[in-house]
């Protein structure tokens, strides 16, 4: 993995100031898969979640630029998350997706392929009964959150991977 080099969180939240499109969440035999987008999208200023009368982390999935040790699923100088994933979930494709942000994305940089057979059943925000818990027993504490993170208090009863 390559320190010196900015990485991006695959599944940010679309309040993220530099938050672009990463894919829109479809649905097959009743589980989320993610369509990525083919293009690099930057979300229009005028953006306005409101209007698509869902919650964004429902619907789209997001990347942003990785808050490191800002972010509150940061642990042990990686990505929990990134990690907890591999842990607790199957893959559910064979091959790793077509998507724009291999080269720069956090997760396969310190995981590589394992994470993206995984990340088309992810979606930010998931009913608690689904969430990937992220230990924090054998981890370092927490830093508060500078900027809106994956970890940071979604609306009232979800939770977010
Ligand atoms: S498919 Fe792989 S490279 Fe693309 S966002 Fe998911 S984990 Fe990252």
């Amino acid at each position: 993995m390559k320190t010196d080099q900015q990485l991006d969180c695959p599944s940010a939240p679309h309040q993220h100031p530099e938050a672009r499109l990463l894919g829109v969440v479809l649905e097959e035999a009743g589980e989320a898969r993610v369509a990525y987008v083919e293009k690099d999208t930057a979300l229009p200023e005028d953006f306005d979640p409101g209007s698509l009368g869902i919650d964004p982390g429902h619907a789209l999935r997001f990347a942003a630029p990785c808050a490191n040790r800002g972010c509150g699923q940061w642990r042990d100088g990686a990505c929990g998350l990134g990690k907890a994933i591999i842990e607790q979930l199957a893959p559910v494709v064979d091959v790793a997706p077509a998507c724009t942000l291999r080269q720069t994305c956090r997760w396969y940089a310190e995981n590589g392929k394992a994470s993206c057979l995984r990340c088309p059943q992810i979606t930010t925000r998931v009913h608690p009964s689904k969430a990937v818990r992220v230990p924090r027993s054998f981890y370092g504490p927490q830093r508060p959150n500078p900027i809106p993170s994956p970890a940071s208090g979604p609306a009232r009863g979800e939770a977010v991977l």
